[in-house]
C-alpha cells in the first residue's frame, strides 16, 4: 500500500464537499436574520437609487418640453398633479426623498451585513480553535500549526470578506441589471435592445473569465501552502539555521516559493486586466451605442425597423441609467476573487472540522474519583484549611488527599505504535515502540524508569495521560481503564513536570495557578485563600524565596524584558504548579542537563516532598533517583528487560548494571553485546517488517 504522504489536514482538506453551502448551513443559519435584513436593505437602497433618473425623465417631458404625461411606474394616475408647479415640486421631494432612503437604507445594510459577516468569522474562528485543541496529539506531531493559525486568522477574515463584500455586491449587482432592465423595458422596449444587447455579451464574457481564472486560482492555492511551509521551517529551527550556516540556502527556499506564488498571483491578475477593462468597455459601448442611436431618433424619428416614439425625457433616462450599469460591473471580478478567497478558506475550515477526533470521553465515561469506590474506601474530600477530614487506611488516605483517586496503576501487556499517518488511513500506523509492558504502582509508590535514549521511556507515560491510546492492552488507574474514564478527571489526577517547562507570558502567580485556579470565577475559594496556597505551594516547591527577590514578587511578569528565568527556577515553578494540582499520581521526567548543586538540592528536596504521597514515575537519569524508589523497570527497545530495586538490578549484572556502570564511569561504555542484541533486534524488525509487506503484495496479487 502507498502511504498518502499528504499530512491529515490536506487530506480533510481535499475531501470537503461544497464547501460554502455547508458555510451557511452550519453558521449562516443561526444569524440568518442579519443576512435577511441586510439584502432587503440593500435591495430597497438600490431601488430608490433608480428613482431620480426616473423622476427626471419624467419631469422633463411634462413639466420643461410638455412633449408627455405627469405619469410614473406602480404609482396610480389619479394620486398625481396635473399642473405643473406641483409636479415640479413632487419631483424634487420624490429625489431629494430617493437619496434620503438610500441613505438610511444602506446605513441599515452595513449595520446587518456587518453584523452577519463579523458574527459568522467569530464562530468560525472560535469554533475552529476549540476542534484544534480537541484534536490528538498525533495531529500535532505533523507540526501543523502554521496551518492552523492560518485557519485562524486569514480563513476567517477571507470569509468575512466574502460574506460581507462579495454577498452583498453581488446583490447589488442582480438588482442593478433587473432593475435597470425593468425600467428601461417598461419606457422603451426598442431602444432598450440596444441598450441591454451588452448583457448577454457580458454574461459570456464572465463565463469565459470564471473557467479561465478557476484553475489559476487552484494553481495559487497549492504555492500558497509552500510558501507558508518554507517560511514556518524557517523561523521554527531558526537556531538549526543559524548554527548550520543555513541562511541563504533557507532565503533560497523562500525566495522560490515566493516567486512561485508572484508567478500564479500575476496570472490570475493577467486575466483580470482583460476582464475589468473588456467589462466596462462593454458597458461603454452600451451607452455610446443608446446615446447614439437615441440621440439619431430624437432628430429624425423612430430609424430602421423601430417604430415608437422616444422622448428627450425618456432619453435622459435611459442615459442616466445606463451609466449606473458601470460601477457595479467593474465590481464582478473582485467579487469573484472574493468568491474564490472564500471557497478555499471555507475548505480548509471545514478540512480542520472533519479531522477526527480519536482521544474522546466515552458517553458512559466515568469520573475517576468521582463516586463511590467499591473496595471499603470511602470518598472524603479535603477539608477549608487543607487537612484531610479521616484518617485511617494507607490507601484510603492517599485517596481522600487526591480528590477521590488512590493513584494504583497498573500496565496490562501494553503495546504500542505511533499512529503516524493514521487520522488519514487507520492502516497507515509506525512501528510498534512498546510492546507488551506489564507492571504495577500501589499507591504513593516510586517507580523509577531505566534504559536507553529512544527505549520508550516517555511514550510509557503519554499513555498514563491518554495523550495517545494504547495499541493493545490496557492501563488501569484504581482498576478503571483510561479510556473507561474522562480525560479531564484523568488528566487532573496526573501530574506532569516536564524536563524543560514550559510557561505562558503573564505574571509568576498566573503559571502557578495555570490549571488549577486559572479563572478566578472558577476558584473555589476566596481570591486572597487562593494567593494564600499560591504561595505555600511556591515554598513548599522551593521557589519562594527567589520570587520575593525579584523586583514585582509574585506578580512580576515572566515575559517582561529583563526577567529572565533559568532553567532550575521554571522547573521549581512547575513543581509548585503540580503542588496546587495536588495529584494523585506523579509523572517526573528528570532534567538532564546540568544545574548548580544547590539548585539541585532544592529541587530534589521539593520533588522529594511532592513524590511523598503520591503514586509518582520518574524518567530517572540520576543514580540516586534509581536508589530512593521502591522499583525500577528497565526498558530496552520497548520491552521491559528488567526490574527490581536497585540493588536486585545491580546484582543481576545486566543491562541496568551496565548502563549504571557507564554513568558512574566505572566501564567506558556500553559493553558490545548489548549494542549488538540493539542492531539485531532492528534488523530483525525490518526483515519481520519486509516479510508482512510482500505478505500484503502477494494477497493482492490474489
Ligand atoms: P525515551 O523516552 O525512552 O527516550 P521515547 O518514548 O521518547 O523514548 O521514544 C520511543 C520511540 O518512539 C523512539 O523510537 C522515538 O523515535 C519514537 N517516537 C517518540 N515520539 C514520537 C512521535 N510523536 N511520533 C512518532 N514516533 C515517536
Amino acid at each position: 500500500m502507498v502511504a498518502d504522504e499528504r499530512n491529515a489536514f490536506e487530506v480533510y482538506r481535499d475531501r470537503v464537499d461544497r464547501p460554502l453551502g455547508r458555510l451557511f448551513h452550519e453558521y449562516g443559519a443561526s444569524e440568518a436574520h442579519w443576512l435577511v435584513i441586510g439584502m432587503v436593505a440593500n435591495v430597497v437602497a438600490r431601488v430608490a437609487g433608480l428613482i431620480p433618473p426616473v423622476v427626471l425623465g419624467v419631469a422633463i417631458d411634462a413639466v420643461f418640453t410638455g412633449s408627455g404625461p405627469y405619469t410614473l411606474p406602480i404609482v396610480p394616475d389619479a394620486w398625481l398633479p396635473t399642473a405643473e408647479a406641483p409636479q415640479f415640486r413632487l419631483s424634487v421631494i420624490l429625489i431629494f426623498g430617493s437619496f434620503i432612503v438610500t441613505g438610511v437604507f444602506t446605513y441599515v445594510y452595513g449595520i446587518a451585513a456587518n453584523n452577519f459577516a463579523h458574527r459568522v468569522m467569530h464562530a468560525v474562528r472560535t469554533d475552529s480553535f476549540d476542534q484544534m485543541q480537541r484534536l490528538d496529539m498525533t495531529f500535532f506531531d505533523d507540526k501543523q500549526t502554521g496551518e492552523v493559525m492560518s485557519v485562524l486568522n486569514n480563513d476567517a477574515s477571507n470569509l468575512e470578506v466574502f460574506l460581507d463584500n462579495a454577498l452583498q455586491n453581488s446583490a447589488r449587482l442582480g438588482v442593478m441589471v433587473v432593475g435597470i432592465a425593468t425600467v428601461l423595458v417598461y419606457y422603451n422596449y426598442e431602444l432598450a435592445v440596444i441598450t441591454l444587447a451588452a448583457i448577454p455579451l457580458m454574461f459570456l464574457f464572465t463565463l469565459w473569465f470564471m473557467r479561465a481564472v478557476e484553475p489559476r486560482y487552484v494553481a495559487q492555492r497549492s504555492v500558497v501552502g509552500d510558501l507558508n511551509t518554507a517560511l514556518e521551517n524557517a523561523l521554527s529551527g531558526v537556531e538549526l539555521v543559524k548554527t548550520s550556516n543555513t541562511e541563504a540556502h533557507e532565503s533560497e527556499r523562500v525566495e522560490d516559493a515566493s516567486f512561485s506564488y508572484f508567478r500564479r498571483t500575476m496570472s490570475i491578475l493577467r486575466l483580470n486586466y482583460v476582464y475589468r477593462p473588456g467589462m466596462e468597455l462593454l458597458a461603454g459601448l452600451a451607452f455610446a451605442a443608446t446615446f447614439a442611436v437615441g440621440g439619431f431618433w430624437l432628430a429624425n424619428g423612430p430609424p430602421g425597423p423601430f417604430s415608437t416614439e422616444l422622448t428627450v425625457g425618456t432619453f435622459v433616462t435611459f442615459v442616466l441609467l445606463t451609466q449606473q450599469f458601470v460601477a457595479p460591473l467593474a465590481e464582478v471580478s473582485n467579487i469573484i476573487d472574493q468568491y474564490e478567497n472564500a471557497k478555499a478558506s471555507c475548505e480548509r475550515v471545514f478540512g480542520l472540522r472533519d479531522i477526527p477526533v480519536r482521544i474522546e470521553d466515552d458517553d458512559d465515561a466515568i469520573e475517576l474519583g468521582g463516586q463511590t469506590r467499591s473496595d471499603g474506601g470511602s470518598k472524603r474530600g479535603r477539608g477549608v484549611d487543607g487537612t484531610v477530614d479521616d484518617a485511617t487506611g494507607d490507601a484510603a488516605d492517599a485517596a481522600a488527599d487526591h480528590g477521590g483517586v488512590a493513584g494504583a496503576v497498573e500496565y496490562d501487556e501494553v503495546s504500542f505504535a505511533y499512529p503516524g499517518n493514521a487520522l488519514v488511513d487507520p492502516e497507515d500506523a509506525d512501528e510498534e515502540v512498546l510492546s507488551g509492558v506489564s507492571f504495577s504502582a500501589d499507591p504513593g509508590d516510586t517507580v523509577a524508569l531505566v534504559g536507553p535514549t529512544g527505549a520508550g521511556k516517555s511514550t510509557l507515560l503519554k499513555l498514563l495521560l491518554r495523550l495517545y491510546d494504547v495499541t493493545d492492552g490496557a492501563i488501569r488507574v484504581d482498576g478503571h481503564d483510561v479510556r473507561d474514564v474522562t480525560v479531564e478527571s484523568l488528566r487532573s489526577s496526573v501530574g506532569y513536570v516536564a524536563q524543560d517547562t514550559t510557561l505562558f507570558d503573564g505574571t509568576i502567580a498566573e503559571n502557578i495557578r495555570y490549571g488549577r485556579f486559572t479563572r478566578i470565577d472558577e476558584a473555589d475559594a476566596e481570591e486572597s485563600e487562593v494567593r494564600e496556597r499560591v504561595v505555600e505551594a511556591a515554598k513548599a516547591a522551593e521557589a519562594h524565596e527567589f520570587i520575593a527577590s525579584l523586583p514585582n514578587g509574585y506578580e512580576t511578569r515572566i515575559g517582561e524584558r529583563g526577567v529572565k528565568l533559568s532553567g532550575g527556577q521554571r522547573q521549581r515553578l512547575a513543581i509548585a504548579r503540580v503542588v496546587l494540582q495536588d495529584p494523585a499520581i506523579l509523572i517526573l521526567d528528570e532534567a538532564t542537563s546540568a544545574v548548580d548543586t544547590e539548585t539541585e538540592m532544592l529541587i530534589q528536596r521539593s520533588l522529594d516532598r511532592l513524590a511523598a504521597d503520591r503514586t509518582t514515575f520518574v524518567i530517572a537519569h540520576r543514580l540516586s533517583t534509581v536508589t530512593d524508589a521502591d522499583t525500577a523497570l528497565v526498558l530496552e527497545d520497548g520491552e521491559v528487560v528488567e526490574r527490581g530495586s536497585h540493588d536486585e538490578l545491580l546484582a543481576a549484572d545486566g543491562l541496568y548494571a551496565k548502563l549504571w556502570g557507564v554513568q558512574a564511569g566505572e566501564i567506558d561504555e556500553l559493553p558490545e553485546e548489548f549494542v549488538e542484541r540493539a542492531r539485531e533486534r532492528h534488523v530483525d524488525r525490518a526483515v519481520e517488517r519486509a516479510t508482512e509487506s510482500e505478505v500484503d503484495a502477494e494477497s493482492l496479487d490474489d
